[in-house]
């Protein structure tokens, strides 16, 4: 039987699996990553034009993996965060005197993240990018798993990680899929300017078609991400600038001044599904091959990231007991506490979606009576901060040791 050639194969070098291979660069793992598109592909879907929000957890983990240096120079900080109901009286103010932090969370161009992440891949003797290529069928067998390709290469590893973000067959090929929910309403992002510097606070104002969330970029430029019905998507996207400000001005109303500039507009579906087994066959799935939910919390990124620093943790500890990491055995143990996490922050977008587009009188009462309350307590504000910053309950490596430097 042919011996692996690399410990692990990364399928996908998105965000999320460029992520990985970044975190276990120039240690002794010999790792492959598959990459379809090259980096400045103009179809590149994981670092295109939209700029994400990156919680406290994500910044400490990039700090881990020596990126946050190079990504910072383009992170606008989240210093304040406002959470507002349109039309009701519900208002929520959140800030980086509850949790002591530096900032709440960073908003960054994942292009800028891409770029930084594949810069420090190239110069890793342990890594081979394979790219463009793009893998089209895997086998298993009890001691290995080989992945081809549509070039003609066969890649032999001991365990592949599945970062396709759940844009190829391999995840149904493999028993690695669920059919994703689709909302009916779609994200239209862009960035836009106000005639005010901003002051480095986020805004998320539900309204009655879906979230707005505003996010502090350098200067006076915020990233919008406004959930819409298709059809609203639709017209505000064949609207002209002026139109587009106009309405954009009247939704969110003048917290940060006048509009007075758009960047492009496009227009992103919205999903929700995860995965019931994220393992099959010596393949693991993280990122959003596991787990797609809703950007109104800026949270499927920053879950990614967190599979990143968890399967870290395991990878090692693997190495340190001489363990196969693509056993059943151990994936099982390994995955059954990865899902507790992932099902919680997927409840908890649903969560908000369902509750803030609700437009009966008692459930609107209900949001905004527990917006004011959350408002006037520094605990639940401390508590509700520490969840979506990614800082509570027991904290993988990456995330511990950049806390503790
Ligand atoms: C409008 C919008 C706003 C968002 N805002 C935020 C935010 O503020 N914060 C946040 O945390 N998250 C946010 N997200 C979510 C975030 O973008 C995703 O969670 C993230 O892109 C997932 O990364 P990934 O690497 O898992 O998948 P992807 O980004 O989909 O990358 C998958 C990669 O795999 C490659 N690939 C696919 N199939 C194959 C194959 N067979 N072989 C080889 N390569 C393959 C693709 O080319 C791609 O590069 C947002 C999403 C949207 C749509």
């Amino acid at each position: 039987m042919s011996k692996p050639h690399f410990d692990l194969i990364i399928v996908g070098g998105g965000l999320v699996g460029a992520s990985l291979a970044c975190a276990l660069c120039n240690t002794n793992l010999r790792i492959a990553v598959i990459e379809k598109h090259s980096f400045n592909d103009q179809s590149q879907p994981s670092f295109d034009e939209r700029t994400i929000a990156l919680t406290w957890a994500s910044r400490l983990i990039f700090e881990s993996l020596g990126v946050w240096k190079d990504i910072k120079t383009e992170a606008g900080a989240i210093k304040s965060i406002h959470i507002s109901d349109r039309g009701h009286f519900g208002t929520t103010r959140l800030n980086t005197a509850h949790v002591g932090t530096e900032a709440l969370g960073y908003v960054v161009p994942t292009r800028k993240i891409g770029a930084v992440l594949y810069d420090k891949l190239k110069r890793s003797a342990n890594i081979e990018i394979i790219c463009p290529d793009e893998v089209s069928d895997s086998k298993s067998s009890p001691s290995e798993i080989i992945c081809e390709t549509l070039n003609g290469r066969r890649i032999h590893g001991k365990i592949a990680i599945l970062a396709d973000g759940g844009r190829s067959d391999i995840g149904k090929q493999n028993n690695l899929f669920n059919d994703v929910e689709k909302y009916s309403q779609q994200a239209l992002v862009s960035i836009v300017e106000s005639d005010r510097i901003s002051e480095q606070t986020a805004y998320e104002r539900f309204t009655e078609h879906g979230p707005l969330a505003l996010l502090p970029m350098t200067g006076n430029r915020y990233a919008l991400a406004w959930t819409l019905p298709s059809i609203e998507a639709a017209r505000l996207m064949s609207s002209t600038d002026l139109e587009f400000l106009s309405e954009l001005q009247s939704a969110f109303g003048d917290r940060v001044g006048t509009f007075i500039r758009t960047g492009l507009r496009a227009v992103y579906p919205l999903s929700l599904g995860h995965l019931e087994k994220i393992h099959q066959n010596r393949m693991l799935a993280i990122g959003n091959a596991a787990h797609i939910v809703h950007p109104v919390a800026g949270q499927g990124f920053n879950l990614g990231l967190r599979d990143v620093a968890e399967f870290v943790d395991y990878m090692e500890s693997c190495v340190e007991l001489s363990e196969d990491p693509g056993e059943n055995i151990n994936l099982e143990k390994y995955s059954a506490q990865r899902q507790k996490q992932v099902n919680r922050v997927v409840r908890f977008t649903d969560g908000l979606i369902t509750m803030f587009t609700a437009d009966s009188h008692g459930v609107s009462l209900a949001r905004n009576i527990g917006l004011n309350a959350i408002d006037m307590s520094t605990r639940s504000k401390r508590f509700l901060l520490k969840k979506t910053m990614g800082i509570d309950g027991q904290l993988p490596r990456l995330i511990r040791e950049a806390c503790e430097a």
